[in-house]
């Protein structure tokens, strides 16, 4: 295929199209119903309520002498910046498609921030950036997703979904304290498929390479934590952002953003890999 170009639409920010939120979220919904997943709302307050998909995972050997074991849990978030219409086009793709490895656990959450989606902001209708409140939270929003979250188990894997206007290239952030096998690598390769990658060597401020940002001290030394920071330190061991290049067309985002999803959970599921057990 034709390498896409960049647009050049954007400055000072994301002037690219826009999504009915409310639309693409009626699709999900749809799609998780028609698939047998379990449907949560989670209440922010009278208005305003954030969708979450489940499908449980399959537990084997149970009866057995073998210690439990586990399909792994994986959970994807996005629409968490109102001005990033990928995330939630590509978990629509993903719901509609339906093509899980077989067993994961899968907790979806389409869209972070709803009242941000109708005014195409990064942040919420208040103002608040809600990826800078989960040390903290004073937004309704982030209170309740915590909260939600604070009921769901521990996951083998957390991908959240985003898009950067300004960058080259799609890249990626990884959280890995632990030095599990890096699944970066892999959801490069297959995003370059479909995307340009950013190759430079400082993105937002960080080093990077080939696409990939990988934090050398803790960053949750930072006062305002995105969500990221959160499952690292509540939910996950293995945390990926994956960034799609807002200037680029909708369709090459939302292919990067599929397919790097699709990377991550195949590498998950090669049995030589992992093989995880109850924790
Ligand atoms: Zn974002």
């Amino acid at each position: 295929m034709a390498i896409p170009k960049r647009l050049g639409k954007n400055t000072n920010g994301y002037l690219g199209e826009t999504i009915d939120i409310n639309s693409v979220l009626r699709d999900c919904f749809v799609s998780a119903t028609a698939h047998g997943w379990n449907k949560h709302a989670i209440t922010v307050n009278q208005e305003i309520s954030l969708a979450a998909f489940i499908r449980p995972g399959v537990v084997t050997g149970e009866s057995t002498d073998q210690p439990t074991r586990r399909k792994p849990r994986v959970y994807i978030s996005t629409g968490i910046h109102g001005d990033e219409p990928a995330g939630p086009l590509a978990i629509r793709q993903l719901l509609q498609e339906n093509k899980w490895p077989e067993g994961f656990g899968l907790w979806v959450c389409p869209c972070l921030n709803p009242t941000g989606f109708i005014k195409s902001t990064r942040e919420n209708a208040s103002g608040v950036d809600l990826n800078r409140q989960y040390l903290q939270p004073q937004a309704p929003e982030t209170i309740a997703h915590i909260n939600w979250l604070s009921q769901q188990p521990m996951f083998d894997l957390c991908l959240c979904l985003h898009e950067d206007w300004e960058s080259h290239g799609f890249y990626v952030y990884e959280l890995n304290p632990d030095n599990q096998p890096s699944l970066a690598e892999g959801i490069v390769k297959r995003v370059a498929e479909v995307c340009p990658i950013d190759t430079s060597e400082l993105i937002e401020g960080r080093p990077a390479s080939n696409g990939i940002i990988r934090p050398t001290i803790d960053p949750r030394d930072r006062p305002q934590w995105p969500e990221s920071f959160y499952l690292l330190t509540y939910k996950t061991k293995l945390s990926y952002t994956l960034e799609a290049p807002s200037d680029f067309p909708l369709e090459t985002r939302v292919a990067a953003l599929v397919g790097g999803v699709r990377s991550a959970l195949e590498i998950l599921a090669q049995p030589l890999t992992r093989i995880t057990t109850t924790e």
